[in-house]
C-alpha cells in the first residue's frame, strides 16, 4: 500500500563545473533531486520556495510525474542559487557561492492536504525550516533529514535539536564526521544513533553506503559506472529513491530496509549519468528493474567454501 511522501528542502538554480563540462542556473536542489528520484516510486508532496527569477515551466515535468507542488511558494525576490565544481575527485563538490535569496525569510506553511504525509524528508536545507515543517504534521511514520557541511558550521545548535526528533538520518562520511566530531564512522554512527535516530545511513559516494542500526550494519556498493558525468544531487537521489521505496512498500523491516537502501543506489547512479535531473525523468521503470537486478548479481555470491 502506497504512503504520502511529503519532501521539504531547497529548490534551487545550480551553476556546475565538473571535468566534463560546465553548467548554469540549471533546475537543482535538495526537493528537486529528492521528488524527480522518488516520483518513480510514489507520489510526492513538495514544500519550498522560488522567486521570482524562476524558470516555473521547467518544474512542469516535474508535476507531470505526480509531484504536488502546492507547497511551493513563490517569493519576491531571488531564488536560492548554489555554485559548485568537482575536479578530478567526483566524490565531494566545493562550494564556491551559496546564495540562500528567498529561503532566508521562508516560512513554510503546509497545505491541509499535507499534514496527514506519513513519510516525511526534511532534505538538506535550514534545519530550522526543517523543525518548521516537521511541526506541522500531525503523525509522521518515518522521518527521516539530511544536512550538510554548511548548515553543520551555522546552525549546529538547531541541528541537534531536529536529530533528537528523526528517525533516520542521512549524511556523507565528510558531514558524519564534522558532526560527530569522531574520525571513525562506525563511531560517528554510533554518536548519531545516542541521540535519537534508530537508523544512520552514512554514503560514500563512489565506495557506496553504510546503513547502521543499534544492531545491524548493511553495506550497499555505488554502481560501478564507467563515466561519471556530474555527481551534484546524488545523495538526494538516493533518499528520494530510499524513501519512495518506503512509502511504496510501507514496510520498515529491516529487510526491506535493505532493499530500499540498494533503491537508492540505484537512483543515484543514474542521476550522475547527466547534468541537472536530465537523467531522473528519461529513465522508466524497467530501466530501474534493470538496474536493480545488476546489484542483486554484483553483490550475489556463494558462501559456501569450495570442497
Ligand atoms: P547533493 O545530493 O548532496 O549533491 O546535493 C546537491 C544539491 O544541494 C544542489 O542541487 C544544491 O542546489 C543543493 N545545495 C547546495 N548547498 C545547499 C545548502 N546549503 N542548503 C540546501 N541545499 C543546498
Amino acid at each position: 500500500m502506497t504512503s504520502s511522501l511529503l519532501v521539504v528542502g531547497s529548490v534551487a538554480l545550480d551553476s556546475v563545473e565538473t571535468p566534463f563540462g560546465k553548467a548554469d542556473d540549471v533546475l537543482g536542489g535538495s526537493a528537486n533531486y529528492f521528488a524527480a528520484s522518488a516520483s518513480h516510486q510514489t507520489p510526492v508532496q513538495l514544500v519550498g520556495v522560488v522567486g521570482s527569477d524562476y524558470p516555473i515551466a521547467k518544474l512542469e515535468p516535474l508535476a507531470k510525474r505526480g509531484v504536488d507542488m502546492s507547497g511551493l511558494e513563490h517569493a519576491e525576490g531571488e531564488s536560492f542559487r548554489w555554485r559548485g565544481r568537482y575536479r578530478h575527485d567526483l566524490n565531494s563538490a566545493e562550494t564556491l557561492e551559496t546564495r540562500l535569496g528567498v529561503f532566508s525569510h521562508f516560512r513554510p506553511k503546509l497545505p491541509e492536504q499535507f499534514k496527514s504525509a506519513k513519510y516525511v524528508f526534511l532534505a538538506n536545507i535550514d534545519p530550522r525550516l526543517q523543525l518548521e515543517v516537521l511541526s506541522q504534521i500531525a503523525a509522521p511514520k518515518l522521518v527521516a533529514c539530511d544536512t550538510m557541511n554548511f548548515w553543520i558550521e551555522s546552525r549546529r545548535a538547531d541541528l541537534l535539536a531536529l536529530i533528537e526528533r528523526v528517525d533516520l538520518i542521512t549524511l556523507n562520511d565528510g558531514e558524519a564526521r564534522q558532526l560527530t566530531e569522531q574520525a571513525n564512522l562506525v563511531q560517528a554512527a554510533r554518536w548519531i544513533l545516542a541521540r535519537g535516530p534508530k537508523t544512520v545511513l552514512i554514503k560514500k559516494g563512489e565506495h557506496g553506503a553504510f546503513m547502521f542500526t543499534k544492531d545491524s550494519v548493511f553495506y550497499a556498493p555505488a554502481y560501478p559506472l564507467e563515466s561519471v558525468f556530474d555527481p551534484t544531487g546524488a545523495g538526494d537521489s538516493f533518499a528520494g529513491g530510499f524513501m519512495g521505496y518506503l512509502a511504496r512498500t510501507d514496510d520498515l523491516s529491516e529487510a526491506n530496509l535493505r532493499r530500499a537502501v540498494i533503491m537508492g543506489s540505484a537512483m543515484g547512479s543514474f542521476v550522475v549519468e547527466g547534468f541537472s535531473i536530465t537523467r531522473l525523468l528519461e529513465i522508466t521503470r524497467a530501466d530501474i528493474d534493470r538496474r536493480v537486478a545488476d546489484f542483486h548479481r554484483l553483490v550475489s555470491f556463494d558462501q559456501a567454501l569450495p570442497a
